[in-house]
């Protein structure tokens, strides 16, 4: 129990194996008399260290490690030299505004405004 590690040499096929599983993951050789057991023996074992156990499965083979890759883009243009125009707190608004802006810019034909109409044309003609 005061083991920490996840992983067992299987005594059947002698390569290493989730520790709390009761199947061996390689040959499927029986670990554990019942998966009932190999669940509660995990819970005991992570009550004896709980900080860093309770972050792992049953069926992990190691720890998790927790890598910082948060990038941080502002930062980075900065030193090259790269302008970034600031974060937006309403995107989808202006998206909004600038789709009814844009139908104005469509140029839609009325019959009122037409200047030369073409069907009356020969009646007109008294200059
Ligand atoms: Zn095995």
């Amino acid at each position: 129990m005061s083991n920490p590690s996840l992983v067992v040499e299987c005594p059947h096929c002698g390569l290493m194996t989730a520790r709390f599983v009761d199947h061996c993951r390689n040959c499927g050789y029986k670990l554990w008399p019942s998966s009932v057991m190999a669940s509660a023996a995990f819970k005991a074992w992570q009550a004896i260290d709980p900080e860093p156990r309770s972050e792992v499965s049953r069926f992990d083979t190691d720890y998790p490690v927790h890598v910082d890759d948060v990038v941080d883009y502002e930062a980075r243009a900065h030193k090259l030299g790269i302008h970034i125009s600031p974060p937006s707190n309403w995107p989808f608004t202006i998206c909004f505004g600038l789709f009814f802006l844009s139908l104005a810019a469509i140029p839609f034909s009325s019959d009122d405004s037409r200047m030369f109409p073409t069907e009356s044309a020969d009646s007109e003609v008294h200059h």
